[in-house]
């Protein structure tokens, strides 16, 4: 199920790119996170890159250069792909093999520096790395369903159901977006207040969710479920998503099946996929509490208790048009811990299948919003006010949903004493006005 460790999780690998050796940096030569990019302003065709310290390494120019060895369907995937969905096809192995080939190249120690293969991460347009076919969003923390539930369901705020199927609504693919790129404020029927009709207008509790992605690999076939413990060999690797809702059209379109347009208008995911073998050092047990009743069998593996959780890190940031304007600088909103998500990505790829319905490669499962036990750890605004810790901003502003001109930044890292730290990037958003202004603007 996880994937092993090698010479290239060893923490005292260096790299002859620089900045790649800063401890505190998110992209050493331990990560190896792949995107898809090109030069800003340059029409080239977009391709593959690895981020590396604050450059990019350019998988088109490295085959160029005929600097990587390895099966000659990962080389030419690397190098003629303007998307990851062929080397994601390719499965665990052909993903092994790029990274050991890519490790290769960029150590300190090798005898293969090429500069000019590189690109800096400021001059990179980096692009929604994946053509997305499908996007499912789970709900996987057990905190955050709790919270949220409380506000509709005060006497029983967890469905029946939580503890068994891992809940789960399709989203919409055609609507993802890359980091940067603004959103703009939906419209939508919002809820009758006080009268008898719903109004169409801009929503007035817009929200962001703070969730992590797995970007499917290698698919699975029609009428064949995926069991728990190969369920990762059907997995690429991970990103931020940041799950736009507006809470006022959700209230009143989402019973009884599930949220559609309060979602739908944009999901906005991180530029780096963190792949499945970056992320070994950082496995960890399950976090299912053992009072509670035992997943089914086929959600059940004792390699999944041992080590379906993923020990990382997640963090949400806040900066308004007044902070901005300020210079004060974005405010941490929340902080939690991947590893306290109830239900493990093995058991969402292993559910998902259970019906014979087949993943492709580049589809997206989201986790759920990630919050945890502790105060500063509600993954959205809902949950905020549902707790009563509406956000106050350093200049004073209150913000019980997100304001025109505000910016919603997703972080994410791992950290492990004896390894190199990984980090995700960023997912970095500002909200529009629902005409397309922002404050600066007007
Ligand atoms: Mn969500």
């Amino acid at each position: 199920m996880t994937r092993p460790l090698d010479d290239t999780h060893d923490p005292g690998l260096r790299s002859w790119v620089a900045s790649a050796n800063d401890p505190a940096g998110d992209f050493p030569i331990q990560n190896l996170p792949l995107g898809v990019f090109r030069r800003r302003g340059r029409s080239d065709v977009p391709r593959l890159g690895v981020a590396i310290g604050d450059q990019v390494l350019d998988l088109r120019r490295c085959g160029e250069l005929r600097l990587f060895d390895g099966p000659p369907e990962v080389v030419a995937a690397a190098r003629e792909a303007s998307s990851l969905n062929r080397l994601l096809a390719l499965g665990p192995e052909a993903h092994g093999s790029l990274r050991r080939a890519v490790s290769t190249v960029l150590r300190a120690d090798g005898s293969r520096a090429e500069p000019a293969a590189l690109v800096p991460l400021a001059d990179a347009e980096l692009r929604l790395p994946v053509e997305v076919g499908d996007y499912t969003d789970f709900y996987a923390s057990i905190v955050h369903a709790r919270n949220v539930g409380r506000l509709f369901r005060p006497d029983h705020p967890l469905p029946p159901s939580y503890r068994h199927v891992p809940l789960a609504y399709h989203g919409r693919s055609s609507s993802l977006v890359v980091s940067g790129m603004p959103v703009k404020r939906p419209c939508g029927q919002r809820p009758p207040a006080g009268g008898e009709r719903p109004s169409f207008g801009p929503t007035e509790r817009l929200d962001y969710e703070l969730e992590l992605g797995a970007w499917v690999g290698a698919g699975s076939r029609p009428g064949q479920p995926v069991a728990i413990d190969d369920a990762e060999r059907h997995l690429g690797g991970f990103c931020l998503v940041n799950d736009w809702s507006a809470r006022d059209l959700q209230a009143w379109e989402a019973q009884p099946l599930g949220p559609f347009l309060s979602k739908s208008f944009a999901t906005s995911v991180s530029p780096w996929m963190v792949t499945v073998d970056a992320l070994a050092p950082f496995r960890c047990a399950a976090a299912r509490p053992a009072g509670d009743p035992p997943p089914l069998p086929h959600l059940a593996s004792a390699r999944n208790d041992a080590l379906g959780g993923l020990d990382v890190t997640v963090e949400a940031w806040l900066e308004s048009a007044e902070m901005r304007r300020c210079g004060i600088g974005p405010m941490r909103l929340s902080r939690a811990r991947f590893r306290e998500m109830y239900w493990t990505v093995a058991q969402m790829v292993a559910h998902h299948t259970s019906n014979g319905c087949p993943l492709r490669p580049g589809d997206l499962l989201a986790s759920g919003t990630v919050s945890g036990s502790e105060d500063d750890a509600a993954g959205c605004l809902l949950e905020r006010a549902a707790i009563g810790a509406p956000a106050t901003l350093p200049t004073g502003e209150r913000r019980g949903f997100l304001a025109d001109g505000d910016e919603v930044t997703l972080r994410a890292y791992c950290s492990r004493d004896g390894f190199a730290r990984i980090g995700f990037g960023s997912c970095s958003v500002r909200v529009l006005s629902a005409s397309g202004g922002s404050p600066e603007s007007r």
